[in-house]
């Protein structure tokens, strides 16, 4: 017997469709390139949307299934095209700006993008690469014709504003098939080409309601969210959907992302939760060190993932600014987000310590995801928070394959991804990442957590970020080695960072060395690159040798 309810498409349009109807006068605020704040609403955002999605199929000949590229910051003209696109039946394919221009040219070329939209950042990027991408039909510089450069050496160029106004803001929006494609994002690639992972309207409808939910995220229209994670990192942990699924005023902050920007829209437009990679809050948290006198009085929650939170930003937050803290992690084949440090009922009465260990994990699924670990061979192991596995997932908005079919290997028959992930999963359900399976430290046949160590290593006074590395050792294949970057102005030896983990984690953890760099290379997404940083240290000696 089938059932009788209505055959209602998850379309991203009907999350615009609900802000607009009942959170019209709810504000988007934007930090734009050019310079001053920009404000709007809901109302406004549909309005616009439908006109870029008029004026791009009448004027660019863009339709269903063509990929249209974007490089651009958080801001209003960004929303507008992903919905404005994604409502026509594009598929918008974001770039990431701070690739390679070899990663730029071939995700461009292996995406078939038709034409890009583009901040006036990125100009100067694109005429670079401009070259290698002759499939590209146009360029549409995101600004108005005031700030149009007077010269571009791109083909094609048009301005955006001249091209939204030729759009109808009554456009009446395609009836599509729910598994639609509308979104495309490339992995990083830190190892072989990057990949693609093509987004659905179902699932991105599916994954901003797992967002919303009150155990994940629990987002409402009493919220302020400033998503600074990029809309080209990973759908923008899929803030630019579920912020307006649940009406909340919704902040982005554009361009820049140092600590006093971001400390600036965080106060001035009273933000209640906000989002990125650790690397963000770690600015912000120098910039409040230096400064003193200022707290986070409307910030309640802050999200961070992408990379391990380290314990002493966990700890500066909530102890210091008394805001909460989220531990997130996910990854772009996950629309992304898998897991969230939420409290669990049952938890409550759990102790000051005991919880703050679990809290550092990196959540337990809600619903749509599923999670296990596994061995090599596949066979489950238990979650008993000690078993290390390699993590697998699957779900509606976990991807069931890459674009082209590419990377198939990570795929199995019942549909579980393999993350590339080794983690814990404890008897509450919480999981905890020890590693990316090609950065874990092999010592003696045993692994040894590199996040482990980098987090304790940062709550060492002086130490502002450290890396742990695996170095290849005649007796033990590898060993680890600590990289550290100090903080400025103050200063750390090898001596104290070894006394401060010790106690802390099991002795055959420590750390053959200790040394001191500038700077700690890190990836377009803001994850440190172990890979560049195992080729800095290549000739490196382990005095232990
Ligand atoms: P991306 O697709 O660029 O978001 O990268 C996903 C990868 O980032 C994951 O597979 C993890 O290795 C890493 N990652 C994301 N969140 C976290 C986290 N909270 N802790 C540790 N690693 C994380």
């Amino acid at each position: 017997m089938q059932g009788l309810m209505q055959d209602w498409p998850l379309l991203v349009h009907t999350v615009l469709d609900h802000a607009r109807n009942w959170h019209g006068s709810q504000e988007i605020v934007s930090r734009t390139v050019e310079g001053p704040i920009h404000r709007y609403t809901y109302t406004d955002l549909d309005h616009r949307a439908r006109q870029i999605a008029s004026a791009a199929h009448s004027q660019l000949n863009v339709g269903e299934g063509d990929v249209v590229a974007t490089m651009a910051w958080n801001g209003y003209r960004h929303l507008e095209i992903w919905y404005g696109l994604m409502g026509l039946g594009a598929v918008v394919h974001t770039l990431n700006p701070r690739l390679f221009t070899d990663q730029l040219a071939y995700i461009v070329n292996h995406a078939e993008d038709q034409w890009m939209f583009l901040d006036l950042t990125f100009v100067p990027i694109l005429e670079g690469v401009k070259d290698q991408l002759p499939n590209v039909k146009g360029y549409v510089i995101m600004t108005d014709k005031a700030h149009m450069p007077a010269e571009t050496s791109l083909p094609n160029v048009m301005c955006y504003e001249d091209l939204i106004g030729e759009g109808d803001a009554e456009f009446v929006w395609p009836k599509l098939d729910e598994n639609t494609a509308c979104g495309m994002w490339y992995t990083s690639g830190t190892t072989g080409n990057p990949k693609g992972v093509v987004y659905t309207h179902r699932s991105n409808v599916l994954h901003a309601l797992t967002t919303c939910g009150g155990d994940a995220l629990s987002f409402s229209s009493r919220e302020t969210i400033m998503p600074v994670v990029p809309m080209f990192h990973a759908n923008a942990w899929s803030m630019a959907f579920s912020a307006p699924m649940a009406g909340a005023k919704l902040v982005l902050p554009g361009a820049q992302m140092d600590g006093a920007s971001i400390y600036e829209l965080l106060d001035t437009e009273k933000v209640t939760l906000t989002a990125a990679v650790p690397t963000i809050w770690l600015m912000l948290l120098q910039y409040l060190e230096q400064n003193p006198d200022l707290k986070l009085d409307t910030l309640q929650n802050v999200v961070i993932g992408g990379a391990a939170c380290p314990e002493a930003m966990m700890r500066a937050f909530e102890t210091k600014y008394d805001t909460n803290v989220i531990h997130a992690w996910g990854m772009t084949e996950m629309s992304p987000l898998g897991s969230l440090g939420t409290r669990k009922g049952g938890l409550q009465k759990m102790s000051g310590d005991e919880w703050w260990q679990t809290k550092l994990k990196q959540g337990r699924p809600a619903y749509s995801i599923e999670m296990k670990i596994t061995d090599d061979d596949g066979k489950d192991l238990p979650n008993d928070g000690e078993k290390f596995g390699r993590l697998k997932v699957r779900g509606p908005a976990i991807a069931r394959s890459y674009f082209k079919g590419e990377g198939a290997d990570a795929f199995d028959n019942a549909g579980w991804f393999d993350t590339g992930d080794v983690a814990t999963i404890d008897q509450h359900g919480y999981m905890q990442i020890t590693d990316r399976s090609k950065d874990v430290i092999k010592s003696g046949g045993e692994w040894i957590s590199s996040i482990d160590l980098e987090n304790i290593a940062m709550g060492c006074p002086g130490v502002a970020e450290a890396a742990a590395i695996g170095m290849p050792h005649p007796k033990w294949d590898e060993r680890p080695m600590l990289v550290i970057v100090k903080k400025p102005g103050e200063e750390v030896t090898k001596e104290q960072v070894l006394a401060h983990l010790d106690g802390k984690i099991v002795k055959w953890w420590t750390p053959d060395d200790v040394v001191f760099t500038d700077e700690i290379p890190h990836t377009a997404t803001g994850k440190i690159s172990k890979l560049t940083l195992r080729q800095q240290f290549k000739d490196h000696v382990l005095p232990t040798i």
